[in-house]
């Protein structure tokens, strides 16, 4: 069916606000019916049409708004009817979970179009990477830094690469991928393209970067406020640092919180939290930069499942990622950046469901709190928990210092290596 039957269609035989009015076709609907997606998000409903014109888009929406849906249905509508065999879409994103996921909506939405698709991130085997830039896969979702290990390589060709994603562009800003998508600019053609750029926040170098990138772009919602997803409550529990733990325990204990991700401000303090939790029988699991990619996937799995009732995680976890029926986030540490607690904040209820997110807050820590009431336009509640001992002394340290571990490093490696000689002096005599 071409385009402009289907739109006649839809003009007489649909009310205004489903995908079919918005010009998508059958094999899409088909599989946006099969994924449950019966009507588009605002964020869909507009970017949607100008996608598929293919127009430069700059969209600004919360998390949780549906923005992945917003660029791949443009995206495979557009390539479905072309030869295969050419990489013609590629889809920047920060974090290799985050391409995992996009990859696979990707999947789930290209399931009756006969496209292809492959996900390119760093702590995983190159091989089937590789493999899938020889055949020539239609759309590629990849992080800046292995996508640029692949270009060493004659294989990794993109010159025919025709739409451009940047997903959570402030994202990739903050960890420094500036510099890496420029190099990866410099391997795509330089003739016309469509390029889209989604973000959370429009902070001034997106901005920048978009004036740069974009041409004509449809702006959609840059003028809005910041402000975390909506049907979320938020609370502040002032507590003093020592007593963290010990209030999330109890507030888990009394079930004032189901499923959490619990957000800390290092990975060394997210693993001593894992310990605790597990040690006060709370099956927990540790997401973060010190953890391979199997670890944090098996991670991420059982909390998905239910298995694992707390992640705690440092902030890599924070940005678009996807958990459903997720109903807290805890910032067991306050996020220095008020952009950070959006983020955070915004990884419950998504697509208008509701939730709820605490942030514990130490002394030392109510200038941040300051700078992310004035980023939320407004002061935050505060609570405490009722017959909760906050003056009780903590029962072990729970930050060890950082000389401390590094002494308990050299010494656990200096054993290692007198066993190693003494059983190298076994086997000789
Ligand atoms: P964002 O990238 O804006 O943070 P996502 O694209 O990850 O948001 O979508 C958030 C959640 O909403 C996902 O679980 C997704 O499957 C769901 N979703 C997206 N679009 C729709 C829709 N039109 N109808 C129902 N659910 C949707
Ligand atoms: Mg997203």
């Amino acid at each position: 069916m071409t385009r402009s039957t289907l739109k006649e269609r839809s003009n007489t035989a649909t009310a205004g606000s489903s995908f079919d009015s918005l010009g998508v076709h059958p094999e899409l609907l088909r599989a946006l019916g099969d994924m449950g997606f019966t009507e588009p998000t605002p964020i869909q409903r507009q970017a949607v049409p100008a996608g598929l014109e293919g127009r430069d888009l700059l969209g600004c929406a919360m998390t949780g708004s549906g923005k992945t849906a917003a660029f791949l249905l443009p995206i495979l509508q557009r390539i479905q009817n072309l030869p295969r065999g050419v990489t013609r879409a590629l889809i920047l994103t920060p974090t290799r979970e985050l391409a995992a996921q996009i990859d696979e909506e990707r999947r789930a939405l290209a399931r009756y179009t006969g496209t292809t698709g492959a996900a390119v991130f760093g702590g995983v085997s190159i091989r089937p990477q590789e493999k899938a830039f020889r055949k020539g896969v239609d759309i590629l979702v990849a992080t800046p830094g292995r996508l640029l290990d692949h270009f060493q390589y004659d294989y990794a060709r993109l010159d025919g690469i025709e739409i451009l994603v940047l997903d959570e562009a402030d994202r990739m800003l903050d960890m420094g991928f500036l510099p890496d998508i420029r190099r990866v600019l410099r391997h795509l053609p330089g003739r016309s393209r469509q390029t889209m750029f989604f973000s959370a926040t429009m902070p001034k170098p997106i901005v920048e970067l978009s004036r740069e990138l974009l041409t004509d772009p449809l702006r959609l919602n840059v003028e809005r406020k910041q402000e975390p997803a909506t049907g979320i409550s938020q609370a502040l529990f002032p507590v003093p640092a020592q007593r963290k733990p010990a209030l999330l325990i109890e507030l888990l204990k009394r079930n004032e919180v189901g499923n959490v991700i619990a957000f800390c401000r290092t990975k060394h303090r997210a693993k001593r939290l894992y310990q605790k939790l597990e040690k006060a029988g709370i099956s927990a699991a540790q997401i973060h930069g010190n953890r391979s990619q199997n670890q944090r996937t098996k991670a991420l799995d059982g909390f998905r499942s239910g298995k694992v009732r707390v992640l705690a995680a440092t902030d890599i976890v924070a940005r678009g990622i996807d958990v459903e029926a997720l109903d807290h986030v805890v910032n067991f540490d306050v996020p220095n950046v008020a952009e950070d607690y959006i983020h955070r904040v915004g990884r419950t209820a998504r697509a208008g469901a509701t939730g709820e997110a605490y942030t514990f807050v130490s002394p030392e820590e109510e200038s941040d709190v300051r700078s992310i009431e004035r980023a939320v336009g407004r002061p935050l509640p505060r609570r405490t928990l009722e017959a909760f001992d906050y003056d009780a002394p903590a029962a072990e340290r729970f930050e060890v210092p950082v000389g401390e571990r590094i002494a308990a490093m050299k010494a656990r490696r200096k054993e290692e290596r007198a066993r190693a000689r003494q059983k190298e002096a076994r086997r000789r005599n």
